[in-house]
C-alpha cells in the first residue's frame, strides 16, 4: 500500500469552491480522506510519503477535453492526411503525451486521430505500457459528402487523414458501429463544415437533422455519447436538436439556440485556446490579418452567449486544440482558463473547476476525477504558487512541482531532445524563382 499526505498549503478542491488549507490522505489511487480526517487516519500509517505544500497548492490535475494528439504539431491539414504514418504517429502521441504530463495534464479527450490509432495509445495507457494521462478517446470524425473544414483535401469517400466520409444511412449506422467495436468511447461528429467556393458564408450545417439523429440513435442504443463540432447557429442547434451530449465550439449561436442549450444542460467545449493565440501571437508567427480579424470575431461574437450558458449552469469544459503548431503540446493547456476569465469575466475558481471538475465530463468520469474529494481518483497537480492570483502560473513548467495519476507520482523529467522525423512535414520546393529578365504582365493589370 502506497499513501500520501500532502498538507501545509493551500488547497484548491476543483468544485469552484473557496480555497482553503485542508490536509488530503492518498490510499493507493485514491483520495482516502480530506481535511482533519486526512491527518488523523495519516497517524495509523506507517508507509507514508509527506508532500509539503508551504508556498504551494494542490488541485486535480487539468483535464484538456479537446486535444489532439496523434497530430504531432502539424502545421497544416496536409501534413495531416498525407504524411503521417499510423505507428509512427502513435509513437509520437506516446513521446508527446510526456509534455502534457509535465504540464499538469491528467485527462484528455482526444476527440479523432490518424489512422484511430488513439483507441491503440489509450489501451497502451491504460495497461501501463506507456506514462500518459488518462485518455477517452474517438474514432474517426465522420462527415458527410461536402467534407469538414479541409474542404477538397477530403476525398469523395472512404478515410482522409482524421476523417471518415459517411453517404447515406447504411454507412452512417455501420461506421457508428464499426467504430463502437474497435472501442470509441465517444462518437465525433463534424456538424458543420465549409466548400472552398462557399467559404464567405463561414461553416455551414453539412448534415441533415435526420442523419444526427441517427448517428445519435444508433450510438446510444450501444450506451456510447456523441459529440458534435459545430460552428454556426444552425449546426449547433440541429446538434442539440439530434440529441448529442457534447458541443465543441457552439460559436456564432443565437440566443435562442444558446437557450436551447440551456434547457438540455449539454456540456460545451468552446476551445478557443487556438483562437487567442492566433490574436495575441498571430502577426508575430506571419498570419494573415483578416485570418486574425476572423478569429477575433469569433471570441467576441461568443462573449454574451458563453456566459448566459456558464451563469444558467451549463458545465463549460476547456479544450486546447493542441495537436496543431498554434497550440504545442505542453504549452498551453492552462490558457483556456485564462480565456475564460479574460473574456467571459470567470473568476479563477470558476475557470479552474471548468478546466478540471468539468472536465471529467469529457473522460466519461463525472464524480470520479477531477476534484479533490474523499472516494475520488487520486489526480492531483502541486504547483509551485497560487493559480488563484495568476492562473498563468499552471502554464510555467518550472513550477508544475508534481503530478500523481491514480495515486502514482508521475515522472517530470524532461523528454530526451528529438530530430525532425523524416517526410513528416509537406515539402515544399521553395518560394517564387523569378527571371529578372522577365515582365509577366503590364503594369496595373488586375
Ligand atoms: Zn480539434
Amino acid at each position: 500500500m502506497t499513501a500520501w499526505l500532502f498538507d501545509n498549503g493551500q488547497l484548491i478542491d476543483g468544485t469552484a469552491r473557496a480555497a482553503c488549507s485542508d490536509a488530503l490522505l492518498v490510499v493507493d489511487d485514491t483520495i482516502a480522506a480530506v481535511g482533519e480526517e486526512a491527518l488523523a487516519r495519516a497517524r495509523h500509517l506507517d508507509r507514508l510519503e509527506r508532500v509539503d505544500l508551504a508556498g504551494r497548492t494542490l488541485m486535480p490535475g487539468l483535464i484538456d477535453a479537446h486535444c489532439h494528439l496523434s497530430f504531432d504539431d502539424a502545421s497544416s491539414n496536409s501534413e495531416i492526411f498525407f504524411q503521417r504514418r499510423n505507428a509512427l504517429s502513435a509513437l509520437t502521441a506516446a513521446y508527446n503525451a510526456r509534455k502534457l504530463l509535465r504540464a499538469g495534464v491528467t485527462g484528455i479527450l482526444d476527440p479523432d486521430s490518424v489512422f484511430e490509432n488513439m483507441v491503440d495509445v489509450r489501451d497502451a495507457q491504460e495497461s501501463g505500457l506507456i506514462q500518459a494521462p488518462r485518455i477517452a478517446c474517438g474514432c474517426y470524425a465522420l462527415i458527410p459528402g461536402l467534407g469538414g473544414t479541409a474542404g477538397g483535401l477530403i476525398r469523395d469517400e472512404g478515410v482522409t487523414g482524421y476523417y471518415r466520409v459517411v453517404n447515406g444511412r447504411d454507412e452512417i449506422m455501420a461506421e457508428v458501429r464499426r467504430q463502437i467495436k474497435v472501442g470509441a468511447d465517444w462518437i465525433k461528429v463534424h456538424v458543420s463544415g465549409v466548400a472552398p467556393r462557399y467559404a464567405y458564408l463561414g461553416e455551414q450545417c453539412s448534415w441533415t437533422l435526420d442523419e444526427l439523429k441517427l448517428i445519435c440513435e444508433v450510438a446510444h442504443d450501444l450506451g456510447v455519447p456523441v459529440m458534435g463540432h459545430c460552428r454556426g447557429d444552425e449546426s449547433t442547434r440541429r446538434a442539440v436538436l439530434s440529441g448529442m451530449d457534447l458541443l465543441f465550439h457552439a460559436t456564432g449561436i443565437s440566443a435562442d439556440t444558446t437557450a436551447l442549450i440551456i434547457d438540455r444542460r449539454i456540456p460545451v467545449c468552446p476551445a478557443l485556446t487556438f483562437q487567442a493565440n492566433m490574436i495575441d501571437h498571430g502577426a508575430m508567427l506571419g498570419t494573415d490579418p483578416s485570418i486574425i480579424a476572423l478569429f477575433e470575431r469569433e471570441i467576441r461574437d461568443s462573449v454574451d452567449n458563453m456566459k448566459r450558458l456558464h451563469q444558467a449552469g451549463v458545465p463549460l469544459l476547456c479544450g486546447s486544440e493542441s495537436g496543431f503548431s498554434m497550440v504545442p503540446y505542453g504549452h498551453w493547456h492552462y490558457r483556456e482558463m485564462e480565456v475564460f476569465m479574460r473574456y467571459f469575466g470567470m473568476s479563477a475558481l470558476e475557470a479552474i473547476s471548468c478546466g478540471t471538475q468539468n472536465g471529467a465530463i469529457a473522460l466519461k468520469m463525472q464524480g470520479k476525477t477531477g476534484a479533490l474529494k474523499a472516494g475520488m481518483k487520486a489526480d492531483l497537480l502541486v504547483v509551485n504558487g497560487d493559480p488563484l492570483k495568476d492562473v498563468t502560473v499552471l502554464g510555467q513548467s518550472e513550477r508544475i512541482a508534481g503530478v500523481w495519476l491514480n495515486g502514482k507520482s508521475m515522472d517530470l523529467s524532461a523528454p530526451q531532445a528529438r530530430k525532425p522525423i523524416r517526410g513528416w512535414v509537406v515539402p515544399t520546393m521553395g518560394s517564387r524563382l523569378e527571371n529578372p529578365n522577365v515582365r509577366d504582365h503590364a503594369d496595373g493589370e488586375l
